[in-house]
Order: C-alpha cells, then sequence, then structure tokens
C-alpha cells in the first residue's frame, strides 16, 4: 500500500503547465495544493465545465470527443483533455482557455503533453493541435515541434524530481510573469525579494 506521503506516480497535465509558468506556482498548487479563487480562476472554471459537456459528436468532417483521460507511462503524466478531435483518422487535442493566447508558452507545453499522452495510447504521431480562446472565439495552432517535445519530456522530469523533494522553490525572476498570476496574494514575491536584499532567503515564508 502507498504512504501519502510517497512521492507520486503521475503528474497531472495541468501542473506540467503550472510548472512551466513559474516552478514556485507548480510547488504552490500541487505540492501544498493551494490555490486562490478569484473572478478569472472561477469563470475559467465555469467555462471548463461547458466545455466538459456532451459525448462523442460530428461537426462538419471531424468526430469530436470532449473530456477524455489520457496518460504517458514514459513520462508517468496524467491528465484530461478538455476536446480530442478526429478528422481524416488522425486524433488530435483541443485545449480551451479563458483569455487571450499568453505570451508565456506555459498552455503549449501542456497541449504537448496531451499530444504525447495521446500518442502513446493510439500508436498515432500528431503533429499539431489547438488552444481554443474564449476570449478571441478562435483556435491557435501549435506544432508538436522536437524542441517542444524535448521541453514537455524535461518538464515532466522536473515535476518528479520537486515532488520528491516537497519544498517550494524561490520565486520567479522573469519580469512581468508574478503581475499575471493569481498565486501573487498568498506568494508576494515582492515582498520576499526585499526581504532577500536584507539577507533572508526566501526559504523564511515555508
Ligand atoms: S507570484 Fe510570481 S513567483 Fe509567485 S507563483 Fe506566481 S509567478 Fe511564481
Amino acid at each position: 500500500m502507498s504512504n501519502p506521503t510517497d512521492p507520486p506516480d503521475y503528474i497531472p497535465l495541468a501542473m506540467l503547465n503550472a510548472l512551466a509558468y513559474c516552478p514556485r506556482r507548480f510547488g504552490y498548487e500541487f505540492i501544498q495544493a493551494e490555490m486562490l479563487l478569484n473572478e478569472h480562476v472561477v469563470e475559467g472554471t465555469l467555462r471548463h465545465q461547458g466545455v466538459d459537456l456532451g459525448g462523442p459528436a460530428w461537426v462538419g468532417e471531424a468526430v469530436q470527443q470532449r473530456r477524455i483521460y489520457v496518460w504517458s507511462e514514459a513520462l508517468h503524466i496524467a491528465g484530461f483533455c478538455d476536446l480530442v478531435e478526429e478528422r481524416a483518422g488522425v486524433a488530435y487535442p483541443v485545449e480551451y482557455k479563458k483569455g487571450r493566447p499568453g505570451r508565456w508558452k506555459n498552455d503549449h507545453a501542456q497541449l504537448c503533453a496531451q499530444a504525447l499522452c495521446l500518442e502513446e495510447r493510439t500508436g498515432q504521431s500528431i503533429a499539431r493541435g489547438y488552444i481554443f480562446s474564449f476570449a478571441t472565439r478562435r483556435r491557435e495552432e501549435v506544432v508538436f515541434t522536437p524542441e517542444l517535445r524535448a521541453e514537455v519530456a524535461q518538464l515532466a522530469a522536473e515535476a518528479h524530481r520537486l515532488a520528491a523533494t516537497s519544498a517550494l522553490p524561490p520565486p520567479t525572476d522573469k519580469p512581468g510573469k508574478c503581475r499575471d498570476c493569481s498565486l501573487q496574494p498568498l506568494c508576494l514575491p515582492d515582498e520576499l525579494k526585499r526581504l532577500a536584499t536584507f539577507g533572508q532567503g526566501w526559504e523564511a515564508d515555508i
């Protein structure tokens, strides 16, 4: 029987998104299971609930199946695809996001992780997938390049490493990310960086 404190066997796909955005965000959401609700988070959750409704359906020449569970035994990651669309015999993932396409590309990593899982499950190669933005009502095509695939493999390995340490990583030093992060009131990155200038490490808040 596994111990509740054992490192997880599988990392949720959404947590790879968090890690791609900021390791500390991954630490809060996955290691500490902390989340802050604001209007953006609630709206995103409600919109996803709408996407998740319904079974397989023909849309034009494509077959759509919603909320499909996928996993990769190679990377030990698992989770849900919002939508798997099949066209001309090729299945590919479509991820729904509330806002406009982000500049940080963490959503691309999550989508590619879904594709790697699907490839393992179906034995088919998947060249591209799509991110649908509710804000623009458009799909953005994401090509699963060798670089993006390698990034996902690295993220999966790093997620398992961080989960095994159970330690909260330091704040990101990428300008602009904290401003867009819903966890800022919990994380207090500016305050921690100021404390660090007085000789107190970021570990002070753990
Ligand atoms: S506020 Fe900044 S450092 Fe903290 S979790 Fe968000 S992005 Fe990371």
